[in-house]
């Protein structure tokens, strides 16, 4: 653990940034410069940034200080350098998804969060490596590499948004943003060590992001303590024209509700996700984080969601199928890769997205070719939609008893590279505690409850019902301010 500990760095918070900013003591400019010199020295290490937008940055950055000059009052994110995860887009910059098959490619527009965060002021510099589509657990599915977890390089950063989780923990950025389908914001935070964001689906408006499983993509936030996730949730939500699926309901300053107390708040917890598989150390872990619940005024109480059991596989046949269904564009001819050794049109098709396509993705489109196809339909992706149906009931159920329900992120600590590539099956069954949430729709946090006796980060998951990201923020602070 000796070489890790020198990549491990806490960035300021944004509280600390934007006094330093208005107070004279640091320029934007000044600020984004020294993360571009630490991503160069620490970068060939981790493999977290696949490209900068390091112009498009400094600009920005120079219209903060013209701001700060002039004594304006600042954006809520004046100078906060910032990481986006590389399946949204940002205009004229790559936007590979992890996948060769985009190379080349760069978006004529941006993504509808990429302009909130730069309205807030937020210094964007570049674009952060994740499994190729956002379908993986590791982030060993990328075309362009595993990123390295900055606790110990020897193994993974989690996936699939491994880049944007190990930017925050290693202060490569001081914030980053992600996307969870089924775990892929939550997994990540909690093996990093920082916090993570699932918002509600349809809080976040989704424009600009390269689809995995439409019914199931979220984009969220990444931030080394829970007041600044909060901070950057106020920016990125809210309702969006050019996304049908966005909710109009008001946003709620998220970092404001972030400082009350949890106390009074009735806290359920799930026996199902507290049993075989669940790796010892990670589960005494959660157990003392709600011991300090309880300690902060929290009513813990048992709640029961027995279709747990169901949700990996109810998940690997929804995202797979439309995965199948929005993976379909890549096609040779309108984006990125085209196979130059085609005689035919079908020819070309077929190279291109066999040559284009990894391993992993090629497996999730037959995998949900299958499940939509003729006499497959019913038994698989329609029964899967009816035990959907019923694990969202089951947490409307259970949230008529409790405020949040809380359980450890992930079965199982940060992994080491390569112990699980050769076992798709034991990487997506390692899903189990995030795609639940997923399905149902509902929001969650992970926040860094402690750490296994080998040093590695344990996150808690706190999930609240639909739209009540503040109510997840109260109890996430609680953990976090006990375990820090
Ligand atoms: N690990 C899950 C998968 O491989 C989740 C990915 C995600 O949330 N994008 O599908």
């Amino acid at each position: 653990m000796k070489i890790a500990e020198t990549f491990v760095e806490k960035p300021k918070t944004l509280a600390e940034l934007c006094a330093d900013l208005t107070a004279g003591r640091i320029k934007a400019v000044d600020l984004a410069n020294g993360y571009y010199q630490r991503i160069e020295k620490v970068n060939p290490h981790l493999n977290v940034y696949l490209s900068l937008t390091r112009e498009r940055a400094m600009a920005q950055a120079e219209r903060v200080d013209a701001l700060a000059r002039k004594g304006d009052p600042l954006p809520p994110l004046a100078g906060v350098p910032m990481g986006i995860k590389d399946v949204l887009m940002m205009q004229g910059a790559p936007a590979t998804a992890g996948s060769k098959i985009l190379e080349g490619y760069r978006p004529p527009y941006d993504a509808t969060v990429v302009t909130r965060l730069e309205s807030a002021g937020a210094v964007l510099l570049g674009k952060l490596n994740c499994d190729e589509f956002a379908m993986g657990s590791s982030n060993e599915n990328s075309a362009y590499g595993p990123v390295r977890n900055p606790v110990d390089p020897e193994r993974v950063p989690g996936g699939s948004s491994g880049g944007s989780a190990a930017a925050v923990a290693a202060n490569l950025a001081a914030g980053t943003l992600g996307t969870d389908t089924g775990g892929s914001v939550r997994q990540p935070a909690s093996f990093c060590g920082v916090v993570g964001v699932m918002p509600t689906y349809g809080r976040v408006s989704r424009y600009g992001l390269i689809a995995f499983a439409s019914s199931l993509d979220r984009i969220g936030p990444f931030a080394a303590n829970v007041r600044d996730a909060a901070t950057l949730l106020n920016v990125i939500a809210g309702h969006d024209a050019h996304d049908a699926t966005s909710s109009p309901a008001p946003v709620e300053d998220y970092a404001v509700e972030s400082d009350q107390p949890a106390a009074g708040l009735r806290v359920g917890v799930p026996a199902e996700y507290f049993g075989e598989g669940l790796d010892p150390e990670v589960g005494a872990t959660i157990e003392k984080g709600i011991e300090a619940l309880k300690a902060a005024g929290c009513v813990v109480k048992p709640v029961s969601l027995p279709h747990t059991k169901y949700a990996v596989p109810t998940y690997y046949l929804i995202a797979t199928a439309e995965a199948s269904a929005n993976l379909a564009r890549f096609d040779g001819v309108r984006y990125g890769y085209r196979s130059p050794h085609s005689a035919t049109l079908a020819a070309m098709y077929s190279h291109s997205r066999n040559e284009g396509f990894g391993a992993e993705v090629k497996r999730r489109i037959l995998l949900g070719t299958y499940a939509l196809s003729a006499g497959y339909y019913d038994a698989y992706y329609l029964k899967a939609q009816q035990v959907r149906r019923l694990l969202a009931e089951e947490f409307l159920r259970a949230f008529a008893e409790v405020d949040a329900i809380v359980t450890p992120t992930s079965p199982v600590p940060a992994f080491k590279l390569g112990e699980k590539t050769g076992d798709p099956l034991a990487m997506y069954l390692a899903d189990i505690y995030t795609v639940t949430a997923s399905l149902a729709g509902i929001c969650g946090v992970t926040v860094p409850c402690g750490a296994t006796s080998g040093g590695l980060p344990v996150g808690m998951q706190v999930l609240a019902r639909h739209l009540c990201e503040s109510t997840a923020f109260r109890i996430a602070r609680t953990v976090e301010e006990a375990s820090s």
